[in-house]
């Protein structure tokens, strides 16, 4: 299939033959003529198979038979809600992408910045606005968002919104929204809170659900490293001076492990960037920027903070501590072999992590890679010393023809 045969319009497949996406990915075939047609969709999908597109396309031809002319007060008809900062700018940067030959507009709202700019740029006018849930509370209740001429509102990262205690925000940005739209609602994974929150929101939704075993890790090398924790840095440095080339994505579960490791690598010579949420605002920005640039060629990053970003090619990441949730696993490798490339994911796991790799191989129904032939092994755990009890037992005495083939150490 093509993107010529989802009947979109010429100026939107002109810019993506000039972005050079000639195929739709599987979500997109299947997400874009249901949201041509108007209907309320639930999508289960990862972030990397393409889902932003799945949802601008559709919504860039729609608005171009509404939308205003260039000079008269543009009207909000397209909102996004996005969990993260980083997350509205790429899709921002998405939406100006895929429009660039029509005359909508476009901007993103997140926090950590000044509340000035964006009110004076809501106040020209957009058609799509793509933002974060407090921001958007704060800019709506000062009067800056007027949503009366909404035609379709998308929840992006549901289960992400849910993880960093958005739900109720999103729940009061639906009930800011005209009844009569289109509801569009996309979650990496299906918790019980996430349906309920669809069943409440969305009308006879089309569930469309991307398998992510199929799509997102097909194409991805996935190799797990057992090792102590103690020497987990050690194994990362080999792994970066022998085993790994080009961009590369850490992740690490806390922030002060993300700061520890940073500094570990900047002596290694290693020329590193690194994300986490007590970062400020430009710093993450920056952070992301350096590695898109090549400034540099390892992010270290904790998962709230990476989720969602699109950082395109990505060579391999690395899982320095695994996480307890195998659908950040996938969260995590899915940074690499994005749209079809592919990438390669290490993952180092010590004696108190082995657990973590059933639930993971379980979730991705197929097993990792064990590397053995490395320079930090963890031991294998040594058999437990039977106890030196003698039964009286006469069945478990040996016979005497065994007692005399066997030389006695006593
Ligand atoms: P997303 O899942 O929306 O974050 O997209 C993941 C990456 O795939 C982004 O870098 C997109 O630019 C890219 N992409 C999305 N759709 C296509 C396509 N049909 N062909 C090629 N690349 C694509």
């Amino acid at each position: 299939m093509q993107f010529s045969d989802l009947s979109l319009e010429a100026n939107i497949l002109k810019a993506l033959t000039e972005n050079k996406y000639h195929t739709p990915t599987p979500v997109q075939q299947e997400v874009i003529p249901v949201v041509l047609e108007k209907k309320d969709v639930v999508v289960t999908s990862q972030t990397g198979t393409g889902k932003t597109a799945a949802f601008a396309l559709p919504i860039i031809q729609s608005l171009l038979k509404v939308q205003d002319s260039e000079k008269s007060g543009k009207k909000i008809k397209a909102l996004v809600v996005s969990p993260t900062r980083e997350l509205a700018i790429q899709i921002q940067e998405s939406f100006s992408t895929y429009a660039k030959y029509t005359n909508l507009r476009s901007t993103a709202v997140f926090g950590g910045i000044s509340l000035q700019p964006q009110k004076d740029i809501l106040a020209k006018g957009v058609d799509i606005l793509i933002a974060t849930p407090g921001r958007f509370i704060d800019l709506h209740k000062q009067g800056s968002i007027d949503l009366r001429q909404l035609k379709t509102l998308v929840i992006d990262e549901a289960d992400l919104m849910l993880d960093m205690g958005f739900i109720e925000d999103v729940q009061k940005i639906e009930e800011s929204c005209p009844r009569k739209k289109q509801t569009l609602l996309f979650s990496a994974t299906m918790p019980e809170t996430i349906s309920q929150l669809a069943k409440s929101m969305l009308l006879q939704p089309e569930k469309i659900t991307i398998n992510p075993s199929g799509s997102t890790s097909k194409n991805i090398g996935q190799l797990l490293y057992y090792v102590p924790k103690r020497n987990k840095t050690d194994l990362c440095l080999h792994l970066l001076r022998k085993e790994i080339n080009g961009k590369i994505i850490i992740f690490r579960r806390t922030k002060l492990g993300v700061d520890k490791l940073e500094q570990t690598l900047i002596k290694n010579g290693c020329s590193v960037a690194s994300l986490h949420g007590d970062k400020s605002q430009n710093l993450r920005n920056k952070a992301i920027e350096d590695l898109k640039t090549n400034k540099a060629s390892i992010l270290i990053a904790t998962d709230v903070a990476a989720r969602g970003i699109d950082i395109s090619k990505v060579d391999a990441v690395i899982n320095f501590d695994l996480p307890n949730i195998p659908e950040t696993y996938v969260h995590r490798i899915g940074r690499t072999g994005r749209a079809g490339k592919s990438g390669i994911a290490f993952s180092l796991c010590s004696a108190d992590e082995t657990s973590y790799i059933k639930a993971i191989q379980q979730i991705l129904q197929r097993p990792l890679t064990i590397i053995e032939d490395h320079p930090f092994p963890l031991a294998k755990p040594k058999p437990k010393k039977q106890p030196n009890t003698t039964s009286n037992n006469s069945k478990s005495r040996k016979s005497t023809n065994s007692k005399k083939k066997k030389r006695r150490w006593y």
